[in-house]
């Protein structure tokens, strides 16, 4: 009883940090394998829709169960920082709103670091690690089983009353912390809008993203030009691509990120078409550089490739 309560006193000073570090909302999952994730997993590379992504085979053992990650873990902490800009672009030409502002990879490191200096703090001699997409992580699927939401038919994680415009970062700890009923409910409904919207089809059934066809992917990790009738139909998106969560009624209670780092980088929320088409390779080297945008991970010549005629 008494263990029982100490695990629940320090879950509770932990949301309390995560929320004071200007994360959303944090929850909290055992580290178990996913046995429930793992068939439509297998399913989706063995059917190829990983596209190029090569590495999500590597190291499936890992994404799978997080002790073949982090030896001796018990827990995942799940945190979700919210990146709603103030305004979007509503010109031809447009990226991914996740991009305006600095590269989270490095915003949400920073703050993941300040979590594991808290958690040394409160349990001495507990490990912990910090991952935002930059390991083998199933992060939707931890976020379900730390209660924070459901996944959509759109694949993004859906945060009751908060909307899917979060990235999602995870600690894995040896602490033994109590943790928090896993989402079981499904708020999309008999709703279609996200596959409706999807100007490729690549929503192939709900949940199920084909790769292969998604403007996000294509314009991003997909290393090749992008076939020219996806270009085609591509709605102008150059880097990434938010429509199927711009059309979906719960991002109606999206609220601005409370967060300067993600302050849009000279304003590129508001170029003109004109200003995308005519960046010079030595104007794109200056703008971004590494960490000042999401889109700094690209190349340039990838950039203009993905514009289209
Ligand atoms: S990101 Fe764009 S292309 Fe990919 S599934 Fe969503 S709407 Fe379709
Ligand atoms: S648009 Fe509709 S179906 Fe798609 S994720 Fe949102 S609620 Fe679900």
């Amino acid at each position: 009883m008494q263990a029982q309560l100490a695990q629940d006193h320090l879950s509770g000073q932990i949301k309390q940090k995560a929320i004071e570090l200007g994360f959303t909302a944090c929850g909290i999952a055992s580290a178990t394998r996913l046995v429930s994730y793992e068939d439509r997993f297998n399913r989706w590379l063995d059917d190829g829709l990983h596209g190029s992504m090569a590495y999500m085979e590597r190291n499936k053992e890992k994404r799978l169960d997080p002790r073949e990650l982090m030896p001796g873990a018990k827990s995942v902490i799940v945190v979700a920082q919210n990146y709603v800009p103030e305004t979007a672009s509503k010109e031809q030409l447009k990226v991914s709103t996740y991009a305006y502002g600095k590269d989270y990879h490095y915003v949400i490191r920073d703050k993941l670091t300040l979590m594991i200096q808290y958690l040394h703090e409160l349990v001495p001699g507990t490990e912990s690690r910090g991952f935002t997409d930059s390991a083998p992580v199933l992060e939707r699927a931890w976020a379900v089983e730390a209660g924070l939401g459901w996944t959509g038919k759109n694949a993004c994680l859906i945060i009751p009353k908060k909307g899917s415009f979060f990235f999602l970062a995870e600690v894995i700890t040896t602490m033994k912390l109590e943790p928090d009923i896993p989402f079981t409910r499904n708020h999309c409904g008999s709703c279609t809008n996200c596959m409706d919207a999807c100007p490729t089809r690549a929503i192939i059934s709900p949940g199920r993203i084909d790769a292969r066809k998604c403007i996000s992917y294509l314009t991003i990790e997909h290393k090749e030009t992008i076939p020219h009738d996806i270009k085609k139909i591509g709605q102008g998106w150059i880097f990434g691509c938010d429509i199927c969560q711009d059309v979906c009624p719960h991002n109606r209670f999206s609220t601005p990120a409370n967060e300067p780092a993600f302050t849009p980088l000279n304003n590129m929320h508001q170029w003109p078409d004109d200003q995308w088409r005519n960046l010079e390779k030595s104007d794109f080297k200056k703008i971004f550089i590494k960490g000042s945008s999401a889109i700094s991970r690209i190349k340039y010549e990838k950039l203009k490739s993905n514009m289209p005629d």
